[in-house]
């Protein structure tokens, strides 16, 4: 059995706690690995490498920063379709679903290149008298990133391609479900050059998480995961005087309007719903169409459309999506559709009843569609994670409005229009974070940043793009005097006058 320890001063450790964590191949069922769960003593042992690693990597030049990043994201192109059969084989996402998980986290180290411009600070000359006043961005010092399964390459490099870019060193706690892609990250870094102990990966459950939140060399803790522990992080990660920020879960509507393209939102609906199994926080998982004629036409189209999905092994490239991450989260989704059917949702495609020659152990789940979905189901409230799409039928645009306004999620959305006006106005006044314009996932690129509302994030800065570069830095302000002949003192507060 393959053992998954530490990555701790470049190079890998087995765990020393004696308790472990059971990797699974989803396709089959089977255990494919045991992840070690660390202890806090050997989080601290990352952090103490960390803080001496640290102190030399904050001297390095921001262009010599910038090289280690060029060389990382050549070797992670290089490497592109090994880590996507490595994530695939443990997550069970597709291969090219993969390769677009390993791509997203290319591109913000392809951001992170820029460095030397993006962490440039400002300068006023003649301030005041012979004074000039400067404010640089320096890094924090020790970080740690805590991650969730469902993107276990792009997530992890949000986090550490922005903070060691700016000159921090780097701790991952990454899902114990499928943490060997970040693992292998820091082989890759040793390769392009990264300095021992700038990039480690300690694995572990809340343990681990809990040592993170309470060690003084941690200056500042980046999360991303369910909303329960995202809040749970914020509040104890404060307490302890850390910078926070936590993104939660999501429940992200699709809005449809009356003039829409319906093919063009049936083909995006189906993608966007389905696409990974539903495992994406972006993942459209409301649909509402405005007035019964359109959810009519909308549900005659996507019905066929969901029963035809292809569910299968990963690495089968005629498959739409794989099997779901573990028999328990699988479990969970069953419960979801279950519960939706008690509480009187029409259910016009069920999913549940799926299984294939040879692979009858995997944690495969056909799609399912519900119609007549209303906000006062426990089902609708929830994030359900998983191939289950629901309609929530609205009168008029203002109906379809409040759902996700009013939703306790407020990470996605997307309005199907062709009216501009419509389009511009819902954007400009919903209550959610990311929104799309005849675009079903709106994730920002690299160089933008990412980020939710009410309990999808909780701290008040994004994942990466400039709000990263502020995430994990502090600003230090310089006023400079250099006086040609003795002043006076000052009795009164300094004015620039
Ligand atoms: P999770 O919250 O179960 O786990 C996330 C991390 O927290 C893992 O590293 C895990 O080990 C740790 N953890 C779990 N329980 C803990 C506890 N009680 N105390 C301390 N640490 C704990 O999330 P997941 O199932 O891995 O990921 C799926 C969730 O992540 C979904 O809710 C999804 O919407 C969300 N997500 C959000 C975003 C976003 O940017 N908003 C992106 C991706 C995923």
């Amino acid at each position: 059995m393959r053992e998954i320890g530490h990555f701790i001063d470049g190079a890998s450790q087995p765990g020393t706690s004696g308790r472990t964590g059971d990797v699974y191949d989803p396709s089959t069922g089977q255990v494919q690995a045991r992840v070690t769960l660390g202890t806090a003593a050997e989080l601290d042992q990352a952090v103490q490498v960390a803080v001496r690693a640290q102190a030399a990597w904050a001297q390095v030049n921001p262009q010599r920063r910038a090289r280690v990043m060029f060389a990382f994201k050549q070797i992670l192109e290089r490497e592109m379709e090994p880590l996507a059969r490595l994530l695939s084989s443990e997550h069970g996402k597709t291969i090219a679903d993969a390769k677009g998980d390993i791509q997203r986290g290319l591109e913000v180290i392809e951001f992170a290149c820029g460095i030397p411009h993006l962490q440039k600070g400002e300068f006023t000359e003649g301030a005041g008298p012979g004074i000039d006043m400067y404010s640089i961005r320096q890094p924090l010092g020790v970080v740690a990133g805590i991650t969730p399964f469902n993107f276990p390459a792009m997530i992890p490099m949000w986090m550490c391609g922005v903070a060691i870019a700016c000159g921090n060193a780097f701790i991952c706690k990454p899902s114990e479900k499928d943490p060997s892609v970040p693992m292998r990250l820091g082989e890759l870094f040793q390769e392009a050059g990264l300095p021992e102990g700038i990039y480690q990966v300690v694995n572990g459950d809340k343990v681990v998480v809990d040592a993170i939140l309470e060690h003084p060399d941690i200056k500042a803790v980046s999360f991303v995961g369910s909303s329960a522990v995202a809040e749970y992080i914020y509040a104890k990660g404060a307490t302890y005087g850390k910078r926070v920020q936590a993104m939660g879960g999501a429940k992200n509507h699709a809005i449809i309007l009356p003039d829409a393209d319906l093919d063009q939102v049936t083909n995006d609906l189906i993608g966007a719903g389905y696409g990974s199994a539903g495992e994406r926080c972006m993942a459209i998982s409301v649909a509402v169409p405005v007035t019964d004629k359109v959810a009519d036409a909308l549900v005659e189209r996507l019905k066929p459309r969901v029963e035809a999905l292809r569910v299968g092994p990963p690495t089968d490239s005629d498959v739409d999506y794989g099997p779901l991450v573990t028999r328990e989260h699988r479990a969970n989704v069953l419960r979801w559709i279950e519960q939706g059917v008690a509480e009187g949702a029409e259910l016009v495609v069920d999913g549940r009843a799926v299984s294939f020659q040879g692979w009858e152990g995997g944690f495969y789940l056909g799609g399912s569609l519900f119609d007549r979905v209303t906000p006062d189901m426990d089902s609708y409230r929830t994030e359900i994670f998983g191939p289950v799409l629901q309609i929530a039928r609205a009168r008029d645009a203002e109906e379809a409005l409040a759902l996700p306004s009013r939703h306790q999620y407020g990470n996605g959305t997307a309005i199907y229009t062709r009216d501009g006006g419509a389009a511009r106005a819902y954007a400009s006044r919903v209550e959610v974070g990311m929104v799309g314009i005849n675009v079903p996932i709106p994730v920002p690129l690299a160089y933008h940043s990412f980020g939710g509302w009410k309990r999808s994030a909780f701290g008040d800065t994004n994942q990466h793009g400039m709000e990263g570069v502020r995430f994990f830095t502090r600003v230090k302000t310089i006023t400079a005097r250099w006086p040609e002949g003795a002043g006076n003192a000052e009795f009164v507060i300094p004015t620039m006058k």
